[in-house]
Protein backbone atom coordinates (compact mmCIF):
# COMPACT_ATOMS: atom_id res chain seq x y z
CA UNK A 1 0.00 0.00 0.00
CA UNK A 2 1.32 3.19 -0.53
CA UNK A 3 1.46 5.86 1.85
CA UNK A 4 -0.90 8.02 0.32
CA UNK A 5 -3.80 4.96 0.39
CA UNK A 6 -3.45 4.39 3.58
CA UNK A 7 -3.76 7.92 4.76
CA UNK A 8 -7.24 7.32 3.75
CA UNK A 9 -9.42 6.57 6.64
CA UNK A 10 -11.14 3.39 5.78
CA UNK A 11 -15.17 3.24 6.19
CA UNK A 12 -17.42 0.11 5.49
CA UNK A 13 -18.15 0.75 1.85
CA UNK A 14 -14.46 0.57 1.11
CA UNK A 15 -14.23 -3.04 3.47
CA UNK A 16 -17.55 -4.00 1.23
CA UNK A 17 -15.19 -3.28 -2.32
CA UNK A 18 -12.48 -4.50 -1.13
CA UNK A 19 -14.30 -7.76 -0.08
CA UNK A 20 -15.74 -7.90 -3.73
CA UNK A 21 -12.25 -7.13 -5.12
CA UNK A 22 -10.64 -10.08 -3.46
CA UNK A 23 -13.49 -12.73 -4.29
CA UNK A 24 -13.34 -11.21 -7.77
CA UNK A 25 -17.64 -10.83 -7.88
CA UNK A 26 -17.07 -8.64 -10.56
CA UNK A 27 -13.31 -9.78 -12.40
CA UNK A 28 -11.77 -7.39 -9.94
CA UNK A 29 -13.82 -4.20 -11.35
CA UNK A 30 -15.41 -1.68 -9.51
CA UNK A 31 -18.11 0.64 -11.95
CA UNK A 32 -20.34 3.11 -9.86
CA UNK A 33 -22.78 5.85 -10.59
CA UNK A 34 -24.19 9.04 -9.30
CA UNK A 35 -27.62 8.63 -10.38
CA UNK A 36 -29.81 12.51 -9.69
CA UNK A 37 -33.25 12.75 -10.30
CA UNK A 38 -33.56 16.20 -12.46
CA UNK A 39 -36.26 17.83 -10.30
CA UNK A 40 -33.76 20.49 -8.07
CA UNK A 41 -30.55 21.45 -8.11
CA UNK A 42 -28.01 19.51 -5.82
CA UNK A 43 -27.06 20.71 -2.49
CA UNK A 44 -24.53 19.56 0.16
CA UNK A 45 -25.71 15.84 0.78
CA UNK A 46 -25.69 15.04 -2.71
CA UNK A 47 -22.03 16.38 -2.87
CA UNK A 48 -21.23 12.96 -0.30
CA UNK A 49 -22.72 11.10 -2.38
CA UNK A 50 -20.99 12.73 -5.35
CA UNK A 51 -17.60 12.09 -3.34
CA UNK A 52 -18.17 8.73 -2.78
CA UNK A 53 -19.56 7.47 -6.12
CA UNK A 54 -16.51 9.19 -7.90
CA UNK A 55 -14.26 8.77 -4.81
CA UNK A 56 -14.50 4.77 -4.72
CA UNK A 57 -14.13 4.64 -8.09
CA UNK A 58 -11.23 6.46 -8.47
CA UNK A 59 -9.80 4.47 -5.24
CA UNK A 60 -10.03 1.07 -7.48
CA UNK A 61 -9.33 2.30 -10.64
CA UNK A 62 -12.89 2.18 -11.34
CA UNK A 63 -15.00 4.47 -13.18
CA UNK A 64 -18.33 6.47 -12.40
CA UNK A 65 -21.16 7.36 -14.44
CA UNK A 66 -23.48 10.42 -13.82
CA UNK A 67 -27.01 9.19 -14.78
CA UNK A 68 -30.31 11.00 -14.80
CA UNK A 69 -32.78 9.46 -13.27
CA UNK A 70 -35.45 11.07 -15.36
CA UNK A 71 -38.85 9.01 -14.97
CA UNK A 72 -40.82 11.85 -14.08
CA UNK A 73 -41.48 14.30 -16.98
CA UNK A 74 -44.15 16.47 -14.86
CA UNK A 75 -41.32 17.52 -12.28
CA UNK A 76 -38.15 17.46 -14.12
CA UNK A 77 -36.66 19.96 -16.18
CA UNK A 78 -33.76 20.86 -18.50
CA UNK A 79 -32.27 23.64 -15.79
CA UNK A 80 -31.98 21.14 -13.54
CA UNK A 81 -30.24 18.71 -16.25
CA UNK A 82 -27.92 21.27 -16.49
CA UNK A 83 -26.99 22.67 -13.42
CA UNK A 84 -26.35 19.08 -12.22
CA UNK A 85 -23.40 18.79 -14.57
CA UNK A 86 -22.33 22.23 -13.92
CA UNK A 87 -22.00 21.19 -10.07
CA UNK A 88 -20.86 18.10 -10.47
CA UNK A 89 -17.73 19.55 -12.44
CA UNK A 90 -17.40 22.12 -9.84
CA UNK A 91 -17.04 19.57 -7.33
CA UNK A 92 -13.89 18.28 -9.41
CA UNK A 93 -14.87 15.14 -10.71
CA UNK A 94 -15.16 13.70 -14.51
CA UNK A 95 -17.46 11.48 -16.01
CA UNK A 96 -15.87 11.50 -19.16
CA UNK A 97 -18.36 10.31 -21.99
CA UNK A 98 -20.35 8.52 -19.65
CA UNK A 99 -23.49 10.71 -19.21
CA UNK A 100 -26.75 8.63 -19.21
CA UNK A 101 -30.36 8.90 -18.83
CA UNK A 102 -32.67 6.68 -17.60
CA UNK A 103 -35.67 7.78 -20.38
CA UNK A 104 -32.45 6.26 -23.00
CA UNK A 105 -33.69 2.90 -21.45
CA UNK A 106 -37.50 3.43 -22.01
CA UNK A 107 -37.58 0.83 -24.71
CA UNK A 108 -35.66 -1.67 -23.04
CA UNK A 109 -37.46 -1.20 -19.65
CA UNK A 110 -41.43 -1.24 -21.42
CA UNK A 111 -39.76 -4.66 -23.54
CA UNK A 112 -39.09 -6.44 -19.60
CA UNK A 113 -42.44 -5.18 -18.79
CA UNK A 114 -44.10 -7.00 -21.42
CA UNK A 115 -41.33 -10.05 -20.53
CA UNK A 116 -42.79 -9.37 -16.96
CA UNK A 117 -46.50 -10.00 -17.88
CA UNK A 118 -45.67 -13.14 -20.38
CA UNK A 119 -44.45 -14.56 -17.58
CA UNK A 120 -47.35 -13.69 -15.34
CA UNK A 121 -45.26 -11.53 -13.08
CA UNK A 122 -46.93 -8.70 -13.81
CA UNK A 123 -50.76 -7.35 -14.78
CA UNK A 124 -52.40 -4.01 -15.66
CA UNK A 125 -54.32 -3.11 -12.39
CA UNK A 126 -57.48 -0.93 -12.79
CA UNK A 127 -58.37 0.63 -9.35
CA UNK A 128 -57.65 4.30 -8.64
CA UNK A 129 -55.07 5.24 -7.19
CA UNK A 130 -56.78 5.79 -3.83
CA UNK A 131 -58.09 1.88 -3.94
CA UNK A 132 -54.42 0.81 -4.37
CA UNK A 133 -53.44 2.62 -1.45
CA UNK A 134 -56.69 1.58 0.41
CA UNK A 135 -55.59 -2.54 -0.64
CA UNK A 136 -52.26 -1.91 0.16
CA UNK A 137 -52.83 -2.41 4.06
CA UNK A 138 -50.54 -0.79 6.84
CA UNK A 139 -47.22 -1.94 8.60
CA UNK A 140 -49.76 -4.37 10.64
CA UNK A 141 -52.21 -5.02 8.03
CA UNK A 142 -51.50 -7.03 5.26
CA UNK A 143 -52.43 -6.02 1.72
CA UNK A 144 -56.18 -6.92 -0.42
CA UNK A 145 -55.37 -8.43 -3.74
CA UNK A 146 -56.93 -6.29 -6.77
CA UNK A 147 -59.90 -7.88 -8.60
CA UNK A 148 -57.66 -7.04 -11.52
CA UNK A 149 -54.90 -9.53 -10.15
CA UNK A 150 -55.92 -12.38 -12.18
CA UNK A 151 -56.67 -10.65 -15.72
CA UNK A 152 -55.30 -13.32 -18.48
CA UNK A 153 -51.67 -12.78 -20.00
CA UNK A 154 -53.33 -11.97 -22.94
CA UNK A 155 -55.65 -9.49 -21.63
CA UNK A 156 -52.89 -7.74 -19.80
CA UNK A 157 -50.69 -7.39 -22.70
CA UNK A 158 -53.39 -6.17 -24.65
CA UNK A 159 -54.29 -3.61 -22.25
CA UNK A 160 -50.76 -2.75 -21.49
CA UNK A 161 -50.06 -2.01 -25.04
CA UNK A 162 -53.61 0.26 -25.29
CA UNK A 163 -51.67 2.05 -22.53
CA UNK A 164 -48.72 2.51 -24.77
CA UNK A 165 -50.52 3.22 -27.79
CA UNK A 166 -52.29 6.93 -25.51
CA UNK A 167 -56.13 4.74 -25.21
CA UNK A 168 -56.48 5.97 -21.78
CA UNK A 169 -56.63 8.92 -19.66
CA UNK A 170 -53.94 9.40 -16.60
CA UNK A 171 -54.70 7.58 -13.50
CA UNK A 172 -57.52 4.79 -15.10
CA UNK A 173 -55.08 2.10 -15.41
CA UNK A 174 -51.43 1.14 -14.25
CA UNK A 175 -48.56 -1.96 -14.72
CA UNK A 176 -48.20 -3.77 -11.27
CA UNK A 177 -45.68 -6.08 -10.02
CA UNK A 178 -47.11 -9.70 -8.82
CA UNK A 179 -45.33 -10.48 -5.71
CA UNK A 180 -47.31 -10.88 -2.56
CA UNK A 181 -50.25 -7.97 -0.83
CA UNK A 182 -49.16 -9.92 2.43
CA UNK A 183 -45.66 -8.68 2.06
CA UNK A 184 -44.21 -7.58 5.49
CA UNK A 185 -42.48 -5.31 2.94
CA UNK A 186 -44.95 -2.95 1.73
CA UNK A 187 -42.96 -2.50 -1.15
CA UNK A 188 -43.29 -5.77 -1.76
CA UNK A 189 -46.65 -5.65 -2.12
CA UNK A 190 -47.45 -5.70 -6.02
CA UNK A 191 -45.76 -2.25 -6.71
CA UNK A 192 -46.74 -0.27 -9.46
CA UNK A 193 -44.54 -0.15 -12.16
CA UNK A 194 -46.12 1.79 -14.93
CA UNK A 195 -48.40 4.68 -14.38
CA UNK A 196 -50.45 6.88 -17.04
CA UNK A 197 -48.92 10.80 -17.86
CA UNK A 198 -49.96 12.12 -21.27
CA UNK A 199 -47.02 14.67 -20.61
CA UNK A 200 -44.22 15.54 -22.32
CA UNK A 201 -40.75 14.38 -21.19
CA UNK A 202 -37.98 16.63 -21.47
CA UNK A 203 -35.98 14.26 -23.67
CA UNK A 204 -38.33 11.60 -25.33
CA UNK A 205 -40.52 14.69 -25.98
CA UNK A 206 -44.15 12.83 -27.00
CA UNK A 207 -42.94 9.49 -28.04
CA UNK A 208 -44.43 8.44 -24.60
CA UNK A 209 -47.48 8.39 -22.32
CA UNK A 210 -46.68 5.71 -19.68
CA UNK A 211 -43.87 6.25 -17.78
CA UNK A 212 -42.08 3.80 -15.54
CA UNK A 213 -41.73 4.41 -11.56
CA UNK A 214 -38.64 5.09 -10.37
CA UNK A 215 -38.31 1.73 -8.13
CA UNK A 216 -38.90 -0.06 -11.73
CA UNK A 217 -36.43 1.93 -13.52
CA UNK A 218 -33.75 2.35 -11.30
CA UNK A 219 -32.29 -1.25 -10.88
CA UNK A 220 -32.29 -1.77 -14.13
CA UNK A 221 -30.72 1.36 -15.46
CA UNK A 222 -27.64 0.19 -12.99
CA UNK A 223 -27.83 -2.96 -14.42
CA UNK A 224 -27.98 -1.84 -18.25
CA UNK A 225 -24.91 0.14 -17.32
CA UNK A 226 -23.06 -2.50 -15.56
CA UNK A 227 -22.56 -1.10 -12.10
CA UNK A 228 -20.94 -2.97 -9.67
CA UNK A 229 -21.33 -1.44 -6.83
CA UNK A 230 -24.36 0.83 -6.41
CA UNK A 231 -24.72 3.46 -3.19
CA UNK A 232 -27.46 4.79 -2.18
CA UNK A 233 -28.78 6.25 1.12
CA UNK A 234 -30.45 4.08 3.57
CA UNK A 235 -34.02 4.48 2.59
CA UNK A 236 -33.44 2.34 -0.10
CA UNK A 237 -32.51 -0.42 2.20
CA UNK A 238 -36.48 -1.50 1.93
CA UNK A 239 -36.74 -1.19 -1.74
CA UNK A 240 -33.29 -3.56 -2.25
CA UNK A 241 -35.96 -6.78 -2.03
CA UNK A 242 -37.76 -5.04 -4.70
CA UNK A 243 -34.71 -4.35 -7.05
CA UNK A 244 -33.73 -7.74 -6.39
CA UNK A 245 -37.10 -9.05 -7.69
CA UNK A 246 -37.12 -6.98 -10.94
CA UNK A 247 -33.54 -8.33 -11.70
CA UNK A 248 -34.02 -12.04 -10.85
CA UNK A 249 -37.45 -11.95 -12.59
CA UNK A 250 -35.78 -10.75 -15.53
CA UNK A 251 -33.03 -12.56 -15.02
CA UNK A 252 -30.26 -10.27 -16.06
CA UNK A 253 -27.20 -8.60 -14.37
CA UNK A 254 -27.24 -8.16 -10.59
CA UNK A 255 -25.13 -4.96 -9.23
CA UNK A 256 -24.56 -5.00 -5.06
CA UNK A 257 -26.08 -2.07 -3.26
CA UNK A 258 -24.98 -0.47 -0.46
CA UNK A 259 -26.66 2.10 1.53
CA UNK A 260 -25.03 4.88 3.73
CA UNK A 261 -26.75 7.51 6.14
CA UNK A 262 -27.51 10.28 4.19
CA UNK A 263 -25.66 13.52 5.36
CA UNK A 264 -28.28 15.45 8.07
CA UNK A 265 -26.79 19.30 8.67
CA UNK A 266 -27.65 21.55 11.40
CA UNK A 267 -30.06 24.15 10.82
CA UNK A 268 -30.48 22.95 7.04
CA UNK A 269 -32.89 21.20 5.52
CA UNK A 270 -31.54 18.71 2.63
CA UNK A 271 -34.26 17.81 0.75
CA UNK A 272 -35.31 19.08 -2.59
CA UNK A 273 -39.15 19.08 -2.39
CA UNK A 274 -38.17 21.39 0.50
CA UNK A 275 -35.73 23.66 -1.22
CA UNK A 276 -37.75 23.84 -3.95
CA UNK A 277 -40.76 25.33 -1.55
CA UNK A 278 -38.07 27.65 -0.52
CA UNK A 279 -37.35 28.99 -3.98
CA UNK A 280 -40.68 28.75 -5.56
CA UNK A 281 -42.20 30.65 -2.02
CA UNK A 282 -39.29 33.15 -2.41
CA UNK A 283 -37.69 32.93 1.18
CA UNK A 284 -34.75 33.29 -0.64
CA UNK A 285 -33.97 34.79 -3.86
CA UNK A 286 -33.73 31.77 -5.94
CA UNK A 287 -31.39 28.50 -6.04
CA UNK A 288 -28.49 29.52 -6.20
CA UNK A 289 -29.07 32.06 -2.64
CA UNK A 290 -26.30 32.77 -0.58
CA UNK A 291 -27.98 31.07 2.28
CA UNK A 292 -29.42 28.15 0.78
CA UNK A 293 -27.09 24.71 1.29
CA UNK A 294 -27.44 24.08 -2.65
CA UNK A 295 -23.74 23.64 -3.99
CA UNK A 296 -25.01 26.72 -6.15
CA UNK A 297 -25.56 28.32 -3.00
CA UNK A 298 -22.59 27.69 -1.73
CA UNK A 299 -20.36 28.48 -4.48
CA UNK A 300 -21.89 31.83 -4.09
CA UNK A 301 -21.09 32.31 -0.89
CA UNK A 302 -17.73 31.59 -1.61
CA UNK A 303 -17.23 28.14 -0.71
CA UNK A 304 -14.41 26.23 -2.72
CA UNK A 305 -15.01 22.43 -3.89
CA UNK A 306 -11.80 22.09 -2.07
CA UNK A 307 -13.27 22.65 1.38
CA UNK A 308 -16.63 20.63 0.53
CA UNK A 309 -14.62 18.01 -0.67
CA UNK A 310 -12.23 17.62 2.77
CA UNK A 311 -16.29 17.83 4.34
CA UNK A 312 -17.25 15.14 3.15
CA UNK A 313 -13.85 13.18 3.68
CA UNK A 314 -13.94 13.90 7.35
CA UNK A 315 -18.11 13.36 8.02
CA UNK A 316 -17.11 9.93 6.71
CA UNK A 317 -19.44 7.16 5.30
CA UNK A 318 -21.71 5.29 7.96
CA UNK A 319 -24.66 2.91 7.98
CA UNK A 320 -26.32 4.85 11.09
CA UNK A 321 -27.95 8.68 10.65
CA UNK A 322 -26.63 11.54 12.65
CA UNK A 323 -27.09 15.57 12.60
CA UNK A 324 -23.47 16.87 11.13
CA UNK A 325 -22.60 20.53 13.14
CA UNK A 326 -22.52 22.75 10.24
CA UNK A 327 -19.74 24.66 12.31
CA UNK A 328 -17.14 21.64 10.44
CA UNK A 329 -18.59 22.84 7.37
CA UNK A 330 -17.76 26.17 7.91
CA UNK A 331 -14.44 25.11 9.77
CA UNK A 332 -13.09 23.64 6.54
CA UNK A 333 -13.85 26.29 4.13
CA UNK A 334 -11.56 28.85 6.35
CA UNK A 335 -8.87 26.04 6.46
CA UNK A 336 -8.81 26.44 2.80
CA UNK A 337 -9.22 29.93 2.78
CA UNK A 338 -6.80 30.48 5.26
CA UNK A 339 -3.86 29.30 3.06
CA UNK A 340 -5.21 30.90 -0.11
CA UNK A 341 -7.20 34.05 -0.14
CA UNK A 342 -5.52 37.21 -0.30
CA UNK A 343 -6.30 39.11 2.97
CA UNK A 344 -7.27 42.78 2.33
CA UNK A 345 -8.92 45.88 4.17
CA UNK A 346 -12.66 46.23 4.11
CA UNK A 347 -15.13 48.66 6.66
CA UNK A 348 -18.24 47.32 6.54
CA UNK A 349 -19.85 50.36 8.84
CA UNK A 350 -17.36 53.45 8.09
CA UNK A 351 -16.21 55.75 10.72
CA UNK A 352 -14.41 59.01 9.43
CA UNK A 353 -10.76 59.85 10.95
CA UNK A 354 -9.32 62.85 10.44
CA UNK A 355 -5.42 63.06 11.05
CA UNK A 356 -5.05 66.40 11.89
CA UNK A 357 -1.44 66.61 12.01
CA UNK A 358 -1.52 64.81 8.91
CA UNK A 359 0.03 67.00 5.74
CA UNK A 360 -3.50 67.46 3.54
CA UNK A 361 -2.75 66.61 0.25
CA UNK A 362 -0.11 64.18 1.53
CA UNK A 363 -0.79 60.50 0.19
CA UNK A 364 1.91 57.75 1.42
CA UNK A 365 1.70 54.46 -0.21
CA UNK A 366 2.47 50.98 2.33
CA UNK A 367 3.87 47.88 1.50
CA UNK A 368 1.42 45.42 2.82
CA UNK A 369 1.82 41.52 2.53
CA UNK A 370 -0.83 39.80 0.76
CA UNK A 371 -0.98 36.51 3.02
CA UNK A 372 1.23 35.36 5.86
CA UNK A 373 0.81 31.68 4.67
CA UNK A 374 2.13 31.63 1.46
CA UNK A 375 4.86 34.16 1.04
CA UNK A 376 4.82 33.31 -2.64
CA UNK A 377 1.26 35.63 -2.62
CA UNK A 378 3.48 38.71 -2.61
CA UNK A 379 2.42 42.04 -1.04
CA UNK A 380 0.75 44.97 -2.30
CA UNK A 381 0.53 49.23 -2.14
CA UNK A 382 -1.79 50.46 0.26
CA UNK A 383 -2.80 54.14 0.36
CA UNK A 384 -3.24 56.32 3.21
CA UNK A 385 -4.00 59.97 3.64
CA UNK A 386 -5.36 62.49 6.07
CA UNK A 387 -8.76 61.25 6.05
CA UNK A 388 -9.54 57.35 6.62
CA UNK A 389 -12.48 54.89 7.69
CA UNK A 390 -12.79 52.95 10.22
CA UNK A 391 -15.27 50.53 11.73
CA UNK A 392 -18.05 52.51 14.31
CA UNK A 393 -17.84 49.87 16.23
CA UNK A 394 -13.78 49.94 17.09
CA UNK A 395 -14.74 53.28 18.77
CA UNK A 396 -16.39 53.88 21.76
CA UNK A 397 -16.88 57.57 23.24
CA UNK A 398 -17.07 56.12 26.84
CA UNK A 399 -15.46 52.63 26.81
CA UNK A 400 -15.04 50.23 29.46
CA UNK A 401 -11.19 49.27 30.87
CA UNK A 402 -10.99 46.63 28.55
CA UNK A 403 -11.31 48.05 25.17
CA UNK A 404 -8.20 48.27 23.58
CA UNK A 405 -9.69 49.89 20.86
CA UNK A 406 -9.91 53.44 19.79
CA UNK A 407 -11.82 55.86 22.46
CA UNK A 408 -10.89 59.79 23.63
CA UNK A 409 -7.15 59.86 24.80
CA UNK A 410 -6.22 56.52 23.27
CA UNK A 411 -4.07 55.29 21.09
CA UNK A 412 -4.23 52.61 18.48
CA UNK A 413 -2.31 50.86 15.64
CA UNK A 414 -3.79 51.51 12.07
CA UNK A 415 -2.72 47.88 10.77
CA UNK A 416 0.76 48.59 8.96
CA UNK A 417 0.88 52.40 8.93
CA UNK A 418 0.89 54.62 12.34
CA UNK A 419 -0.49 54.88 15.85
CA UNK A 420 -2.65 57.30 15.99
CA UNK A 421 -4.50 59.27 18.91
CA UNK A 422 -8.16 60.26 19.57
CA UNK A 423 -8.29 63.84 20.27
CA UNK A 424 -11.77 65.36 19.57
CA UNK A 425 -15.27 63.58 18.52
CA UNK A 426 -17.63 65.38 16.25
CA UNK A 427 -21.13 64.63 16.68
CA UNK A 428 -24.94 65.54 14.98
CA UNK A 429 -26.10 68.26 17.29
CA UNK A 430 -29.78 67.25 16.86
CA UNK A 431 -29.34 63.45 16.81
CA UNK A 432 -26.22 62.99 19.17
CA UNK A 433 -24.42 60.85 16.50
CA UNK A 434 -20.73 60.38 16.11
CA UNK A 435 -20.06 62.33 12.63
CA UNK A 436 -16.12 61.92 12.88
CA UNK A 437 -13.67 61.64 14.94
CA UNK A 438 -10.04 63.71 14.94
CA UNK A 439 -6.71 62.26 15.73
CA UNK A 440 -3.10 62.85 16.07
CA UNK A 441 -0.12 60.51 14.17
CA UNK A 442 2.79 60.07 15.48
CA UNK A 443 5.24 60.17 12.46
CA UNK A 444 7.79 58.16 14.12
CA UNK A 445 5.64 55.14 14.24
CA UNK A 446 5.33 54.69 10.66
CA UNK A 447 5.08 50.90 9.12
CA UNK A 448 2.74 50.30 13.08
CA UNK A 449 5.89 50.56 15.58
CA UNK A 450 8.01 53.57 17.12
CA UNK A 451 11.75 54.04 18.37
CA UNK A 452 10.37 53.57 22.12
CA UNK A 453 8.92 50.57 21.19
CA UNK A 454 5.87 51.60 23.68
CA UNK A 455 2.80 49.53 23.80
CA UNK A 456 -0.44 49.74 21.97
CA UNK A 457 -2.71 46.78 22.22
CA UNK A 458 -5.20 47.56 19.96
CA UNK A 459 -4.54 47.42 15.96
CA UNK A 460 -7.50 48.63 13.75
CA UNK A 461 -8.18 47.90 10.18
CA UNK A 462 -9.09 50.96 7.79
CA UNK A 463 -9.17 52.55 4.26
CA UNK A 464 -8.16 55.62 2.77
CA UNK A 465 -11.32 57.68 2.33
CA UNK A 466 -9.58 59.13 -0.66
CA UNK A 467 -8.85 56.30 -2.93
CA UNK A 468 -12.03 53.59 -0.76
CA UNK A 469 -13.99 52.41 -3.24
CA UNK A 470 -17.87 51.97 -2.54
CA UNK A 471 -19.09 48.40 -1.64
CA UNK A 472 -22.06 46.82 -0.82
CA UNK A 473 -21.73 43.78 2.01
CA UNK A 474 -23.99 41.16 2.26
CA UNK A 475 -24.10 39.08 5.66
CA UNK A 476 -25.37 36.15 6.20
CA UNK A 477 -26.61 34.55 8.92
CA UNK A 478 -27.97 30.48 9.41
CA UNK A 479 -31.46 30.34 7.12
CA UNK A 480 -32.89 28.68 10.09
CA UNK A 481 -33.03 29.70 13.65
CA UNK A 482 -33.05 26.62 15.15
CA UNK A 483 -30.73 23.69 14.72
CA UNK A 484 -33.20 21.42 13.77
CA UNK A 485 -35.62 23.56 11.61
CA UNK A 486 -37.67 20.22 11.18
CA UNK A 487 -38.70 20.55 14.99
CA UNK A 488 -41.91 22.42 15.06
CA UNK A 489 -45.61 22.48 16.46
CA UNK A 490 -48.25 20.84 15.27
CA UNK A 491 -49.79 22.33 12.69
CA UNK A 492 -47.25 24.11 11.42
CA UNK A 493 -43.96 23.10 9.08
CA UNK A 494 -40.42 23.84 8.60
CA UNK A 495 -40.81 26.96 7.11
CA UNK A 496 -42.05 28.44 10.41
CA UNK A 497 -38.40 28.15 11.55
CA UNK A 498 -37.42 30.42 9.22
CA UNK A 499 -34.87 32.84 10.30
CA UNK A 500 -35.74 36.27 9.73
CA UNK A 501 -32.73 38.00 10.47
CA UNK A 502 -31.04 35.85 7.64
CA UNK A 503 -29.45 38.34 5.28
CA UNK A 504 -28.01 41.47 6.52
CA UNK A 505 -27.19 44.02 3.40
CA UNK A 506 -24.97 46.19 4.49
CA UNK A 507 -24.62 48.84 1.38
CA UNK A 508 -22.22 52.06 2.63
CA UNK A 509 -18.90 49.50 2.60
CA UNK A 510 -15.85 51.11 1.60
CA UNK A 511 -12.74 48.95 0.69
CA UNK A 512 -8.97 49.47 -0.13
CA UNK A 513 -8.61 49.92 -4.36
CA UNK A 514 -6.65 47.08 -4.80
CA UNK A 515 -10.14 44.89 -4.94
CA UNK A 516 -11.08 46.98 -7.73
CA UNK A 517 -9.49 44.02 -9.75
CA UNK A 518 -12.01 41.52 -7.89
CA UNK A 519 -13.44 39.64 -10.48
CA UNK A 520 -16.55 37.77 -9.64
CA UNK A 521 -16.08 34.46 -7.57
CA UNK A 522 -12.52 35.09 -5.84
CA UNK A 523 -12.45 35.21 -2.47
CA UNK A 524 -10.88 37.27 0.21
CA UNK A 525 -9.98 37.40 3.71
CA UNK A 526 -11.37 40.88 5.05
CA UNK A 527 -8.77 41.85 8.36
CA UNK A 528 -10.90 40.78 11.54
CA UNK A 529 -14.30 40.55 9.27
CA UNK A 530 -13.88 37.08 7.90
CA UNK A 531 -13.92 35.16 4.08
CA UNK A 532 -16.21 36.89 1.50
CA UNK A 533 -16.81 36.49 -2.29
CA UNK A 534 -17.73 38.53 -4.79
CA UNK A 535 -21.10 38.14 -5.81
CA UNK A 536 -22.06 38.02 -9.34
CA UNK A 537 -23.75 41.22 -8.94
CA UNK A 538 -20.75 42.89 -8.61
CA UNK A 539 -20.09 45.70 -10.75
CA UNK A 540 -17.71 48.40 -11.54
CA UNK A 541 -19.88 50.95 -9.87
CA UNK A 542 -20.55 48.62 -6.99
CA UNK A 543 -18.41 45.96 -5.68
CA UNK A 544 -20.80 42.92 -4.04
CA UNK A 545 -19.62 40.61 -1.51
CA UNK A 546 -20.59 37.82 0.29
CA UNK A 547 -19.46 36.72 3.64
CA UNK A 548 -19.03 32.89 3.18
CA UNK A 549 -18.15 32.98 6.85
CA UNK A 550 -16.54 35.04 9.73
CA UNK A 551 -13.30 34.17 11.36
CA UNK A 552 -14.81 32.98 15.05
CA UNK A 553 -14.40 29.42 14.03
CA UNK A 554 -16.89 27.71 17.05
CA UNK A 555 -15.46 24.15 15.19
CA UNK A 556 -12.13 24.75 16.69
CA UNK A 557 -13.50 25.97 20.02
CA UNK A 558 -15.64 22.31 20.35
CA UNK A 559 -12.83 20.52 19.38
CA UNK A 560 -11.05 22.02 22.12
CA UNK A 561 -12.96 22.29 25.18
CA UNK A 562 -13.88 18.09 23.88
CA UNK A 563 -9.78 17.36 23.92
CA UNK A 564 -9.93 19.12 27.93
P1 LIG B 1 -35.43 14.22 -2.66
O1 LIG B 1 -34.71 15.15 -1.73
O2 LIG B 1 -36.24 14.93 -3.66
O3 LIG B 1 -36.06 13.06 -1.99
P2 LIG B 1 -32.96 13.00 -3.33
O4 LIG B 1 -32.24 13.97 -2.48
O5 LIG B 1 -33.02 11.57 -2.98
O6 LIG B 1 -34.40 13.54 -3.60
P3 LIG B 1 -31.77 12.23 -5.83
O7 LIG B 1 -31.62 13.05 -7.04
O8 LIG B 1 -32.54 10.98 -5.93
O9 LIG B 1 -32.38 13.19 -4.78
O10 LIG B 1 -30.37 11.93 -5.22
C1 LIG B 1 -29.26 11.49 -5.97
C2 LIG B 1 -28.35 10.71 -5.08
O11 LIG B 1 -27.93 11.49 -3.97
C3 LIG B 1 -29.04 9.49 -4.51
O12 LIG B 1 -28.17 8.38 -4.62
C4 LIG B 1 -29.29 9.85 -3.10
O13 LIG B 1 -29.28 8.70 -2.29
C5 LIG B 1 -28.15 10.80 -2.77
N1 LIG B 1 -28.52 11.72 -1.70
C6 LIG B 1 -29.61 12.50 -1.64
N2 LIG B 1 -29.66 13.19 -0.49
C7 LIG B 1 -28.54 12.86 0.20
C8 LIG B 1 -27.99 13.24 1.48
N3 LIG B 1 -28.62 14.10 2.27
N4 LIG B 1 -26.84 12.69 1.86
C9 LIG B 1 -26.19 11.81 1.06
N5 LIG B 1 -26.64 11.41 -0.13
C10 LIG B 1 -27.80 11.92 -0.57
MG1 LIG C 1 -34.22 10.29 -4.50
Amino acid sequence: MTTEESTVPSNFIRKMVEEDNQTGKFGGQVHTRFPPEPNGYLHVGHAKAICLDFGIAAEYGGLCNLRFDDTNPVKEEEEFVESIQEDVRWLGFDWEDRLFYASDYFDQLYQWAVQLIKNGKAYVDSLSADEIREYRGTLTEPGKESPYRNRSIQENLDLFERMRAGEFENGTHVLRAKIDMTSGNLNMRDPVMYRILHAAHHRTGDKWCIYPMYDYAHGQSDSIEGITHSFCTIEYEDHRPLYDWFLDELGVYHPRQIEFAPLNLSYTVLSKRKLLRLVSEKHVNGWDDPRMPTLSGLRRRGYTPESIRDFCERIGVAKNESVVDIALLEHTLREDLNKRAQRVMAVLRPLKVVIDNYPEDQVEEFEVINNPEDPDMGSRKVPFSRVVYIEREDFLEDPPKKFFRLAPGREVRLKSAYYITCVDVVKDEQTGQILEVHCTYDPESRGGGTPDKRKVRGTLHWVSAAHALDAEVRLYDYLFSKPDPENVEEGSDFTANLNPDSLESLTFCKVEPDLAKAAPGSRYQFLRQGYFAVDPDSSDEKLVFNRAVSLRDTWAKIQKTQKK
